[in-house]
């Protein structure tokens, strides 16, 4: 077994998890660009800009989910595959011992956390021989909030505002556009999508996650599929979803094409949804030692250029200072658009917690609370517990929960990334509370508005799922559902699904 091989693929880990690559950095100065200063756009990418320098500068990660950890490995004839395995799998569980992943292998039955990132199914581990003398380690950090927003067609069908995709082209264009339109700002826009036409259920969305591997500017080396990506890119930002799906000018960066053979009887056409935070990158090793010999998308030799050359995340000075407990009367008082700092205690919450709450007394008092639905990644010090990312999760997953969550125990906000539906909404209304964005991936941004952790509570759930007891100062967040019935969700909603008419 070469003997640096264990090391490699930790420093692959560490390097994938906390500094995003740079094609996929250029292509987000470019979303900057394209969004008018001062526009919740702007300011949600000026907090992910922040945020992409803060985890190179301090190794951190650079969203608290982790993801799962996807390995992609081509090795020469004869080389022992048994032992690179349980090697990866080492270092997978030495990287989340250090923080730079957070525990995401979930045994689906108990609900345990292995703790370490191992267990059935995960790490995801695919071996390839090649004939060349040199093996070659790819890893894809995808997190669950656009894994979630992964679909999958089977044409010809109907589809909502498009009408009939057809087993074509032009009916894998349709999809795509869905696909982009449906995921709103749930998967963390601007995104990128990897697709494949055809092949079965499951190899269409293996080969759809393999194109991610492709680098942003790879033209498709079949013709017809390059029109197809450029035909997309050409008109998907008119749809008009935006960073966060707050509603903007990007909403996807790359999009990525492949083709299988399929069955005669089926036509599948399957998309791998990507966050901004498209964390891919990888190694070539010397055989005999495992040492790296070559960084893949990234040159080491180049200094990492910062996303911002100015402060990013900059107050207007119109930004309403909250502390809880929150008052009734200042949340009424919120509309959507606002800005908010928060300070003081807060709570993270999020499926285990949710599920929870509906059975059982809250451990803590929640009447006036900040419930932020987060899964940090914290680590246990001399002097206590340390937060290293906490970035807001998918808040949609707690719908059927969290309308009776707010009416029983008086949770006056609710924090998260993506929205929430109707009967969440009522409940703001009726009870006199609201929903804020924050902005989703931006795990080292909200770290550093955590001062401290006063207590942990649910801690058999695993870290991620916890209830943490958080002292944060100014953490910022956007109001998009008040306490008046309205919802920014739902109005990018109803407008972007307008123009996905426009694009049948
Ligand atoms: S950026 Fe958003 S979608 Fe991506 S891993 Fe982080 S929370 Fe999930």
């Amino acid at each position: 077994m070469p003997p640096s091989f264990f090391q490699s693929v930790l420093d692959l880990i560490v390097k994938t998890s906390t500094d995003l690559p740079p094609d996929v950095r250029s292509a987000m100065r470019v979303a900057m660009a394209a969004e008018p200063a001062g526009t919740r756009a702007a300011q949600a990418l000026a907090i992910i800009a922040q945020n992409i320098d803060q985890a190179s500068d301090s190794e951190g990660a650079i969203c608290q989910d982790t993801g799962m950890p996807t390995f992609e490995v081509k090795v020469p004839v004869g080389a022992n595959q048994i032992q690179m395995r349980k090697q990866i799998r080492e270092a997978v569980a030495e990287a989340t011992r250090r923080g730079v992943l957070r525990p995401n292998s979930v045994d689906s039955i108990t609900g345990r956390n292995s703790g370490d990132n191992l267990g059935p199914g995960t790490p995801i581990v695919h071996f390839e021989q090649w004939e060349r003398d040199a093996i070659e380690v790819k890893l894809l950090l995808k997190g669950g909030g656009c894994e979630n927003t992964n679909a999958q067609y089977s044409l010809p069908m109907d589809l909502p505002e498009l009408g009939r995709a057809d087993r074509s082209l032009e009916g894998v264009r349709k999809c795509i556009l869905h696909a982009v339109w449906q995921a709103q700002g749930k998967g963390c826009s601007p995104g990128a999508v990897g697709v494949c036409i055809g092949g079965d259920r499951t190899s269409g969305y293996l080969h759809a996650k393999e194109q991610l591997f492709r680098t942003i500017d790879d033209l498709n080396s079949d013709p017809r599929l390059a029109e197809l990506e450029a035909a997309i890119m050409g008109t998907v930002n008119g749809l008009g979803v935006g960073p966060m799906g707050f509603g903007g000018n990007v909403s996807l960066i790359a999009c990525k094409i492949g083709a299988l053979n399929r069955l005669p009887a089926s036509f599948f056409v399957s998309v791998a949804y990507d966050c901004w935070a498209y964390r891919r990158l990888g190694v070539m090793l010397d055989p005999k030692t495992g040492a790296i010999a070559e960084w893949l998308y990234r040159n080491p030799s180049v200094p990492i250029v910062p996303m911002l050359d100015q402060q990013g995340f900059v107050r207007t000075g119109r930004e309403v200072a909250l502390t809880t407990p929150l008052d009734e009367a200042a949340i009424r008082s919120l509309r959507v658009g606002d800005v908010v700092l928060i300070s003081g205690r807060m709570f993270t919450g999020r499926d285990a917690v949710h599920a929870h709450l509906m059975k059982h007394e809250p451990p803590v008092e929640l009447r006036g609370s900040a419930l932020y639905h987060c899964g940090p990644v914290v680590q246990k010090t001399d002097s206590g517990w340390r937060v290293t990312a906490a970035g807001p999760t998918t808040s949609i997953r707690e719908e059927p929960y969290q309308a009776d969550i707010i009416e029983r125990y008086g949770v006056r906000a609710v924090i998260g990334k993506g929205g929430m539906g109707v009967r969440t909404l009522a409940a703001l209304r009726e009870c006199g509370a609201v929903y804020l964005n924050a902005v989703g991936g931006a795990a080292q941004f909200y770290a550093r508005t955590i001062e401290g952790v006063d207590d942990v509570s649910l801690l058999e759930f695993g870290t991620p799922e916890a209830m943490w007891h958080l002292r944060v100062k100014d953490f910022p967040a956007i109001v998009t559902m008040d306490a008046h019935g309205n919802s920014l969700h739902r109005d990018v909603e109803h407008a972007s699904a307008e123009k996905l008419a426009a694009l049948a």
